[in-house]
């Protein structure tokens, strides 16, 4: 008996004209996640196999849950047989390793010309364990153990335990997407939740030094690599925003200073988007949280831009957002107390109606186009990665 992994893909089993994309990305993403370990992965439409040496197989399970795309992870023994007597006596095998009292046996038949319908495999499979496990007896409620077995087209494959997957969709295959990324609690939530959806992300950070820290940045760093768990390493570019600022910042009238700062950051990422084939950006806007996310400061802002915003965290409550951030372990490197490019330059009165007029006005004060082109020109990119080598990120 042959152990190994076998992998439930749930959701993407229903998106019939893509699955070839959907498989062919998810295999590629395993592959990236388990590049380290010595193994084999196989696949046919509804599931995939993963064997290694059996020492690797906790480390195996323990990052196929990181992995979108996923909704079952099974250790597996298979037999190449399906003949009911044969699974009874490999599960005897098996069972003698499990202590229980109490079983029910749940069958699966892929190979639908199979001469026993499901029910008939299960009832024959529990009178072979009752005949030969002393005191046990079956219990279809609260088992202490469910046998399950899987009969496919050359194989069977038995188990006796699930791990959930974290669902989703694999990482890439709705292209490619950039993360807007601060050191705050909300944008790596919001990363992660476009991640889930599929989104692969690069990520851009503004930086002002010397008024915002080198902490600062390295805290931004530390999150990305927490967001690269999941995406297969990410691409972080970091800009340069002390110029502009400073720009912004003597020239305009202070109660527009995070409107028209905004308006640039949109502006740069927009720019890098269109470099790196992202078609979209994302944020950690949520409705009403600070001046610049009323919804009239929202349509200024977006106004510079064409592509599609995508603010997965828009309509939650602060709480909700610091929970995902707590599950995903960001929430504690977020509350460190770094000041961030936008926390520096707060006036004491932002608006919160923006009028777009003034900030065409405003605008033509600073000569922006130029300060752009330079700080893009400038930007540092890095590539970063979940377990890196020497815990450093690799600069590109
Ligand atoms: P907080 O959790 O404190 O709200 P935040 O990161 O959401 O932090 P906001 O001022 O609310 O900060 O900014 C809204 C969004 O704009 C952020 O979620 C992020 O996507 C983007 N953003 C803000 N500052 C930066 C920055 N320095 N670099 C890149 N993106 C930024
Ligand atoms: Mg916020």
């Amino acid at each position: 008996m042959q152990k190994m992994v076998m992998l439930k893909y749930g959701e993407l089993s229903t998106k019939k004209g893509n699955i070839g994309l959907f498989l062919n990305t998810l295999k590629e993403n395993i592959k990236g996640s388990l590049k380290d370990i010595d193994c084999d992965i196989r696949f046919d439409k509804g599931r995939m196999f993963i064997l290694s040496k059996e020492e690797n197989y906790e480390e195996v399970t323990n990052r196929l849950q990181n992995i979108f795309g996923i909704h079952e992870i099974d250790i597996v023994y298979e037999i190449k047989e399906n003949k009911v007597e044969k699974i009874g006596q490999s599960l005897l095998e098996l069972l003698k390793n499990y202590e229980f009292k109490t079983f029910k046996v749940v069958t699966k038949r892929s190979d639908k010309r199979y001469p026993l319908t499901s029910m008939e495999v299960s009832r024959f499979i529990g009178g072979v364990l009752l005949k030969n496990i002393p005191e046990i007896k079956v219990d279809v409620h609260n088992p202490d153990i469910y046998v399950n077995v899987e009969i496919r087209n050359d194989a069977t494959y038995l188990y006796f335990e699930k791990i959930f997957g974290i669902g989703g969709y694999p990482v890439g295959v709705l292209g490619k997407g950039l993360l807007m990324l601060s050191g705050g609690i909300d944008s790596p939530v919001a990363g992660y939740m476009a991640i889930k959806r599929g989104v692969k992300l690069e990520a851009v950070y503004f930086e002002s030094p010397p008024h915002t820290s080198i902490e600062a940045k390295n805290k931004v760093i530390s999150l990305a690599r927490k967001l690269a768990l999941y995406n297969n390493d990410i691409k972080l570019h970091i800009i340069n925003f002390t110029e502009i600022q400073e720009a912004i910042y003597k020239n305009i009238p202070h109660e527009y200073l995070i409107t028209i700062m905004r308006r640039m950051m949109y502006r740069i990422s927009a720019k890098i988007a269109g470099n790196v084939n992202a078609k979209v950006l994302v944020n950690g806007e949520s409705i009403g949280q600070v001046a610049s996310q009323t919804l009239t400061s929202m349509s200024v802002i977006n106004e510079v831009v064409k592509m599609p915003v995508i603010r997965p965290l828009a309509c939650f409550d602060k709480l909700e957002i610091i929970e995902i951030a707590k599950k995903i372990d960001t929430y504690e490197t977020s509350i460190l107390p770094f000041e961030d490019c936008c926390t520096i330059f707060v006036p004491k009165h932002p608006v919160i109606n923006p009028e777009l007029e003034l900030c065409y006005q405003y605008e033509k004060l600073i000569a922006y186009e130029d300060l752009i082109n330079k700080a893009l020109k400038n930007q540092e990119i890095m590539k970063i990665s979940a377990t890196p080598k020497n815990n450093y990120a690799d600069i590109l």
